[in-house]
């Protein structure tokens, strides 16, 4: 098996277009979470980004939650709307308009999902989340507020396994138990894929066809510039998702795994490259399955 870096390589070689990428963070190390941080965000407040931090709580009252669902278990820092991004008028999206499509892998986490779903709320975008069976059983109300926002939900295995070294029977496992876990949280069958790492293998593709979901769904990674898995931190990150932006580009990020090992000032990236990329005269759309039997061509961004 690749370690990360290698991956991170591979990821970042691959020749422009839509394919199937490597999905590049794979080491799953175990941590310990040594402080657990807090941010409260502020209500009703003119305080922008990032408020108050407290240490060593276990959990966060989602009061300030700008969610339908409120979530319980928070231990990650949270997002509090601007001025800015109270007075920002509704996203205009019309036929020509070039969109973008943000995605997030391996969540739901209690650590960074919420603070994705804060942003992406505060700014009016909708995205396109590839969550895990164990982790959406874990977390099921982070799962929850997620679909509830809008956001498209869309499946990455049960539990982030590489699909290359897997028989039949143990791949047959990894999507079903991960398609149920979705749906029996969700209340709605997934109908898109994508395999962890970016690695398909031909017998996971014939499980695929037998469930009828859609995959493995890809990325674009056209510049050399590095992921969210690889700390690069809020500048470059940044640079990377306002780089890779462009009409029916899919972004590769996470709201699990390796990435939310990340300090945590890089997940001020995501604000900031989202008003960036509109500056540019972008928009934000979901992957959705086009219907086509064609390869690359089973989802396209779409707006929301
Ligand atoms: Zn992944």
């Amino acid at each position: 098996m690749l370690g990360a870096a290698a991956l991170a390589a591979q990821a970042r070689a691959r020749a422009p277009g839509r394919r199937r990428g490597k999905d590049a963070f794979d080491v799953r190390r175990r941590r310990t979470l040594v402080t657990v941080s807090v941010l409260v965000a502020l209500l009703g407040s003119g305080v922008a980004g990032f408020a108050t931090w407290l240490s060593g709580a276990d959990e966060a009252t989602a009061d300030a939650s700008p969610a339908s669902v409120q979530e319980v278990s928070v231990v990650g820092p949270r997002y509090a709307p601007t001025a800015a991004d109270r007075a920002r008028p509704p996203a205009r999206i019309t036929p020509g308009t070039p969109l973008v499509g943000l995605t997030f892998d391996d969540g739901p986490t209690p650590e960074r999902t919420p603070y994705v779903l804060d942003v992406l709320a505060a700014k009016g975008v909708k995205a396109t989340f590839f969550f895990q069976g164990d982790q959406t059983e874990k977390h099921p109300d982070i799962a929850r507020r997620a679909l509830a926002e809008g956001h498209v939900i869309a499946l990455h295995s049960y539990e982030h396994v590489y699909f290359p070294d897997l028989d039949q029977a143990r791949a047959r496992d990894q999507i079903v138990r991960g398609e149920e876990a979705l749906t029996r949280e969700l209340g709605v069958r997934p109908t898109m894929f994508r395999y962890p790492f970016g690695e398909a293998s031909p017998v996971a593709d014939a499980v695929l066809a037998e469930r009828g979901l859609i995959g493995g769904v890809g990325w674009d990674w056209r510049s050399n510039l590095k992921g969210d898995f690889e700390c690069p931190g809020a500048d470059a990150l940044t640079r990377f998702v306002v780089t890779e932006a462009r009409d029916e580009a899919v972004i590769l990020l996470h709201d699990g795994g390796d990435a939310i090992t990340c300090p945590d000032p890089q997940w001020q990236y995501l604000p900031r490259a989202i008003d960036a990329v509109r500056d540019n005269g972008l928009e934000f759309g979901v992957v959705r399955p086009t219907g086509r039997k064609n390869g690359d061509e089973e989802t396209a961004v779409v707006a929301p």
